[in-house]
């Protein structure tokens, strides 16, 4: 018998296993594949094709659509990169991309559209940029999902980091605590889990998890953070605002208590970035604000995230 794959990459096989008709799209857009790990699809409820867990990963025409003010680098992220995968936009603040895997594949991702330039050696490159960066105080990986990368390559970028007395914090934008949970499990010594404990002894590490929807949240979310928590890591959340997906506030209300509960606290609340093909997630201005009221309302000011955008060309995420 061959061991089950952790990933549905046909659409197909997923419906199969939600014991839903099969759909009638099969790849809707051929420049971003389908692809969700089996933990994740685990989370959706059966038989229900209006499943907002479906929704954040389902291809469907819409993304087909070419929509005014779309467009493939909507933030401006050629503009602030200075070589491939390493991006400065803000002060003090660097943000490298070393890798594009993801352990699932979020129709609403702005990095969808992205051409998927080769990184060559990145850990050279990288440690040269941050060896001749002498104002960087933090490093933000982003990805992709970096917590997707092979330990080893983890591993040595996050001793070039500790290397550096100038920086002083990690930082790891990840899906992976609801997504792909395996490659931070404490008791598995070749998981990442160990590195981050290790690098939390001699720098500040804060843990940004993506998490948009309560039902994202589960007993293994819990167990992964409470380790990442005891390990002196910081833990935050961002989500984006997605129609459909999360567009209410009892269940933006919802998720922020849930959060707490599972030790972590919402950081930001994200109004779509315009790429191609992600319109129909969009959520309007006036209605994100009626939302962010309601939510205040029902919410210790803690656990409200901030409400922003990003908008090519500013020195920091616009608030809304
Ligand atoms: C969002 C972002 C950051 C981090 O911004 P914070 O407001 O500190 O969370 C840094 N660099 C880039 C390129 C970003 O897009
Ligand atoms: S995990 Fe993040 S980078 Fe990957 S597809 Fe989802 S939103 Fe995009």
């Amino acid at each position: 018998m061959t061991k089950a794959s952790p990933f549905f990459t046909s659409l197909k096989d997923l419906f199969a296993f939600l014991e839903l008709p099969e759909p009638a799209v099969q790849v809707a857009n051929s420049r971003f594949s389908f692809l969700v790990s089996r933990h994740f699809a685990s989370k959706i409820e059966k038989k229900n094709p209006n499943d907002p867990l479906l929704r954040e990963i389902l291809p469907t025409e819409a993304e087909n659509l070419i929509v005014e003010g779309f467009s493939d680098d909507p933030v401006g992220d050629a503009e602030s990169e200075l070589e491939p995968g390493i991006l400065q936009k803000y002060q003090g603040r660097m943000l490298i991309e070393p890798t594009f895997s993801c352990s699932l594949h979020c129709r609403f991702c702005f990095r969808r559209a992205e051409p998927r330039k080769s990184l060559g050696d990145f850990l050279s490159r990288f440690r040269a940029r941050l060896n001749s960066s002498p104002d960087i105080q933090e490093v933000i990986f982003s990805g992709g999902d970096p917590l997707m990368l092979p330990r080893a390559n983890f591993d040595a970028l996050v001793a070039t980091i500790l290397e550096s007395a100038q920086v002083k914090t990690i930082r790891i934008h990840t899906r992976t605590p609801v997504t792909f949970p395996q490659v931070l499990d404490a008791a598995d010594k070749n998981s990442l889990f160990s590195i981050l404990k290790n690098a939390a002894q001699k720098k500040k590490v804060v843990l940004v998890a993506h998490v948009d929807h309560p039902h994202e949240l589960d007993k293994k979310s819990a167990e992964i953070f409470r380790e990442l928590s005891q390990a002196g890591i910081t833990l935050l959340n961002q989500s984006a605002l997605l129609q459909g997906v999360n567009d209410s506030a009892e269940i933006l209300t919802e998720l922020s208590f849930k959060l707490f509960d599972q030790g972590v606290l919402p950081y930001y609340l994200h109004q779509l970035d315009h790429a191609t093909g992600v319109a129909h997630f969009e959520v309007s201005d006036a209605r994100a604000l009626q939302l962010l009221q309601e939510i205040r309302n029902a919410l210790p000011g803690y656990l409200v995230p901030r409400l922003v955008r990003e908008i090519a060309g500013e020195k920091s995420k616009t608030p809304i």
